[in-house]
């Protein structure tokens, strides 16, 4: 089946009207929106939502997002934020550049006044892609903005039935979704469609009997809804191993600030290896050893998983060759307010197994 082809002819199905009355009834409540056919919700909540929601679940935002709106209720409070109490604060959420690139959002758009409101000024935006720019547009502004993520994405490959696998069938689901998007109401279409992707077209077992797009749905009515969109298999990803290292004195544990540059950058860590494992699981750890292994930490990034083994160091004398001005030791009692990306907390969590 030609993808394009299929999507020339949209459904003559009134696909737009349909949904924003199922939205009407069914909306989700979410801190960041306003209810269906209300005044748009303000440009930084929508915008802080929407970088916060890239590759994360609404689960996981909400805490984060009702965190950082009280403690900087505006844009102008963010942009004049320590960038590392942002840091910090955005510990667990991962993908730790949207942190660094909100920082430097927040103080271009105090710049200029306020943010643009199109879809392309929105995009000249430090760190804002295609999508968050089109969200963006769509739900604070109201502009006929196209707007797909990975549940449009699926929403839209379902009902033009594009059977070409992704990422390559992508420009043929953003002029099939261009084709359905009403020139009003533009905000609540792209809210509905993502709804109803979290809610009825889900990836596996879609609930097509309460949707209401069935009748415009060639996928459904082909009976190859749970099968799309279809995937380019992944390639196995990659482990990378290496170790980090705990060393503490007098109830407190050694940290380091990351390099701005790379992974994780920026944030506070424990000093590890530069995930370049030595054989051995010996060698030079950031003072002489003695060290002992304490068990080996996990973690998944997109592009690879990482095996980190956990080494501690019982030589408490060691810690005076520590120069100062590379770390900090951190009181133990305080360790929930490190701010620590994911799989230093991991190793931290171990680590006091370890010692317990
Ligand atoms: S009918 Fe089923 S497959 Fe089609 S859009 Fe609705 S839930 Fe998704």
């Amino acid at each position: 089946m030609q993808a394009s082809a299929e999507t020339k002819a949209s459904p003559s199905f009134a696909i737009a009207p349909a949904l924003l009355a199922w939205y009407d009834a069914h909306a989700r409540s979410l801190p960041w929106r306003a209810p269906p056919g209300a005044p748009p919700p303000d440009p930084y909540r929508v915008w802080l939502s929407e970088v916060m929601l890239q590759q994360t679940t609404v689960a996981a935002v909400g805490p984060y997002f009702e965190r950082f709106t009280r403690r900087w209720p505006t844009i102008a409070d963010l942009a004049a934020a320590d960038e590392a109490e942002i840091m910090a604060a955005w510990a667990g959420l991962g993908y730790y550049s949207r942190a660094r690139n909100l920082v430097a959002c927040a103080r271009e758009v105090v710049r200029l006044g306020g943010f643009p409101s199109t879809e392309a000024d929105l995009r000249k935006l430090p760190g804002l892609g295609a999508y968050t720019a089109a969200a963006v547009a769509a739900i604070a502004f109201g502009e006929a903005a196209v707007v797909v993520d990975a549940n449009v994405e699926r929403v839209v490959a379902r009902l033009f039935a594009i059977t070409d696998p992704l990422p390559g069938a992508r420009p043929a689901i953003r002029e099939a979704t261009a084709t359905i998007t009403p020139p009003v109401r533009a905000g609540d279409f792209a809210q509905a469609m993502m709804d109803l992707g979290a809610t009825v077209c889900t990836v596996r077992s879609p609930r097509c009997l309460l949707c209401p797009l069935r009748g415009a749905c060639r996928a459904e009515a082909a009976g190859i809804a749970e099968a799309l969109p279809a995937k380019t298999p992944k390639k196995p990803k990659p482990t990378r191993k290496g170790r980090v290292f705990w060393i503490e004195r007098e109830g407190a544990v050694w940290f380091v600030r990351r390099e701005a540059k790379g992974m994780l950058g920026g944030m506070r860590a424990l000093p590890d290896d530069g995930w370049h494992a030595r054989a051995d699981g010996h060698g030079e750890g950031p003072v002489a050893g003695p060290w002992r292994s304490g068990g080996v930490v996990r973690h998944g990034f997109t592009h690879f998983d990482l095996e980190l083994q956990l080494m501690l160091c019982d030589a408490a004398e060691m810690v005076h060759q520590l120069p100062p001005e590379e770390g900090e030791f951190w009181p133990l009692v305080r360790l929930d307010e490190a701010g620590l990306p994911t799989v230093f907390a991991k190793a931290a969590r171990l680590a006091l197994s370890e010692r317990s």
